[in-house]
Parts: structure tokens; sequence; C-alpha cells
């Protein structure tokens, strides 16, 4: 072994062991849910009710506790994120065959939500401490290929429209959103958050997700609290959040007996289930995430300590650490990372493929991504779930 494989697998090992003393295991996960709460209460109060499906107060309950603990004046819960951002696409009106921006890096979920509107992608770049859409590389893009036609903005090389931008808050760490936003009101673009990793993150003292013309929201199991799987979109739009309503439940006009349907809507509302679980996920949320800033600083200082690059949050803004991710500093050194970290028990992953090399959208412009595929290479996630024990013991509801 040369030497440099030799301080390689020191650091890895050293990685791998504060990993295991933060959680207190040998098997260490990358994130599981805390239930920790109200939870087996509320779902046995659910099922007690008859009203598991998608009518019930649970699901009113916990879209009033998102929207005040977001700031965000309406808050309508969906069957998961990915349907969430597929019924805000309609709502800032994409159309089949427009095209929304986006970025690269960020999970398909958001490419599909795209793909189900029947828009076409269009990729620019990140910013590398942010890991978000680039605020510098959107106005490039726009100044080089978009023209406005009656206050609408248009692809000169496509010819088609571009309709809206979905700007996503990587692991948690809030994007250059404030710069997106005013980008895109130079050409009359609607932004749509991706805030499905953003719940308790902050720009300044003012939520991700209320950025933006309307954002969404994701309670997967491996999300900072979850519902099972759901979903929600937030707006301070009245009309915007009534039709929200509307479209996620089958476009029903409201009617005593009779069905009638005034247009083409989806079977997307929570159940009353999976909202019950969330309004217990809500009621410890601000004590998750003082663990999660705990388990972050814990690890900074760690990674300072050996000389490895952890990804803070950018300044004047507050992170949720959904994810923690490290940079490193090749292909060859992630993967062996990634090889050295799982086969010991140490859940890793690397960020995601870029959506520009996978089959589907392998056809889709772009600006180059060279940021993209900088972090592509390099940046992994580590372990940073709510360890055992660290949240403060809670005191059950009594009935
Ligand atoms: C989790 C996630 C979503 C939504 O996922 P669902 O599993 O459908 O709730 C959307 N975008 C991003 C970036 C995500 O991480």
């Amino acid at each position: 072994m040369n030497v440099h494989l030799q301080e390689r697998a020191f650091t890895f090992r050293a990685i791998v062991d504060f990993s295991r003393s933060i959680y207190g295991l040998d098997f260490v996960t990358l994130h599981r849910p805390v239930f920790e709460g109200n939870e087996r209460q509320y779902l046995i109060d659910c099922i007690d009710s008859n009203f598991v499906s998608s009518v019930g107060a649970r699901v009113t309950e916990f879209e009033q506790q998102v929207a005040a603990f977001t700031g965000a004046k309406y808050a309508v819960a969906t069957v998961n994120g990915t349907a969430a951002l597929h019924v805000a696409l309609r709502l800032v009106d994409v159309l089949p065959d427009d095209e929304v921006i986006t970025q690269a890096l960020t999970f398909i979920a958001t490419c599909n939500a795209l793909s189900y509107a029947g828009a076409h992608p269009v990729m620019v770049d990140v910013d590398r401490d942010t890991l978000g859409m680039s605020p510098a590389a959107l106005r490039q893009f726009l100044a080089r290929h978009a023209e406005l036609r009656d206050g609408r903005a248009f692809n000169k090389s496509t010819g088609r429209r571009l309709a809206a931008c979905v700007p996503m808050h990587t692991f948690g760490f809030p994007c250059r959103i404030e710069e997106i936003v005013s980008v895109c009101d130079e050409y009359g673009i609607a932004v749509v958050e991706d805030a499905a990793e953003s719940l308790g993150s902050y720009v300044g003292k003012r939520h991700t997700g209320t950025f933006g013309k309307l954002a969404t929201l994701s309670f997967n199991g491996n999300k900072v609290i979850t519902t099972g799987g759901g979903g929600m979109i937030i707006t301070d739009d009245a009309a915007l959040a009534t039709h929200a309503k509307h479209l996620t439940t089958t476009a029903k006009v409201p009617h005593p007996f009779e069905f009638v349907h005034d247009e083409v809507g989806y079977n997307y509302r929570l159940p009353n289930l999976n909202a019950a679980l969330g309004c217990a996920q809500m009621e410890r949320l601000p004590e998750m995430l003082a663990v999660k800033a705990d388990v972050a600083r814990r690890y900074a200082e760690f990674f300072d300590s050996i000389g490895v690059t952890v990804v803070r949050a950018p300044e004047g803004t507050t992170a949720n650490y959904w994810l923690n991710a490290i940079v490193l500093g090749s292909l060859q050194e992630r993967d062996a990372f990634l090889e050295f970290t799982n086969s010991r028990g140490v859940m890793t992953r690397p960020i995601w493929r870029l959506m520009t090399r996978l089959a589907m959208f392998s056809q889709c412009q772009h600006d180059g991504l060279a940021n993209s595929l900088w972090l592509e290479d390099r940046v992994v996630n580590i372990p940073s779930s709510v360890p055992d024990g660290a949240l403060p013991p809670f005191n059950a509801k009594t009935l």
C-alpha cells in the first residue's frame, strides 16, 4: 500500500468510528424515522374514529401545523412529494411541451414530476457551496437562450415556452432562492421550490419554500419527519391553495350527493392515517431539529480536525441538516469510501447521478453543468438520523 492509500484507510476508519460513536451502534443507517411522541395514540384514535382515508380531521390539522411552522398562509396535503410537485406545476400553468428549468443535481422525483406534467426539463448548474441551483448560471442561461414575448419567456433554440423554474434545497441546505426568484421575475417565469428536503431550513428568518409562488414538501420515510408517505403544497396565494385542494381531490364540485367533477383531477389527498402520524411528528419537529443541529456541529468539528471538507449551511441561512454531506477528493476516493463504510455497516451513499446522465433525460438542454459534474464525483452523505435517546423524554398525552 502506498502512503496515500494508507492515509486514506486511516481517515475512513476514523469516520466509521466517529459515526458509530455518535449513534452508539455498530450498524448505522443513513436516516431512520423516530416515533417518540403521540404517534401510536393518534393512529389508534384514527382507527377508532373510522376516518382512516382522505377525509378526516387530522389532514386539516396537519396542514395547519405545517402552515404555522413554515409561515406559509396555506398548506394542502398530498399522498407524496412527487404528487405535490406534479400538481404545483399544473397550478402555475405548466402545459404539455412547455419547458421547466431545474437542476441536474437532484433526486429523480423532481424530473419525474416535470415529465408527468408533460414538460421538458432544462438543466442549469448548481453552486458548489449550496449544492442548489446557481442564480448566476440561471441568469446566464436565460440571457443566452430566452426571449420575452408579451411578458412570457420562450427558449430561442427550441421555440418552447419557459413556463417555470424548480430549484431544490439539496439535503436541506438552502439555495440562493432570493436571487433565483428575482432572476425569474425579470422573465415572468414562475418559481416552484422543491423543498422536499428542507423542512426546518431558513434563509434569514424566512422558511424555505415561502419564496416562490408555490413549494412542495415530502414526508417520505427517510425525510426529516415522516407520515409513511406524504407531501404538501404550501403557498401564500389563496386561489392557488383552493385550486390545489380541488385538483388533489378529484376536482369534485362540492355537493351533498351529486358526482360532478369540473376538470381532470387526481386522487392525491393524504389519508387521515398518514396525517395522524404527521401531527405527532410535527409536535416533536423543533426538538428533532435541535438534535440534528447538534449532530451536524459534532461532525463539523470532527471533519475539521481530520481535514475533510464538510458541507455547512451557507452564510445567512439555517439548515435542517437532514443529511450531512462531505466532499471527498476524487471519484476514486469516493468509491473507495462508499465501499469501506458500507461494508462495515456504516451506511453512506453518493449524491445522485446527474439527471442528464440518466437515459430518460440524456437529451435535455443544459449549460455544461461544470459544478454539478464536479460535485457528483465527490459528495457523499453520512449517517444523519436523530440518535437513539437523544430526544428529551416525552410526556405522552393522557386521555
Ligand atoms: C423526497 C423528494 C421528493 C419527493 O419524494 P416523495 O418520495 O414522492 O415524497 C421530491 N424531490 C426531492 C428532491 C426529494 O428529495
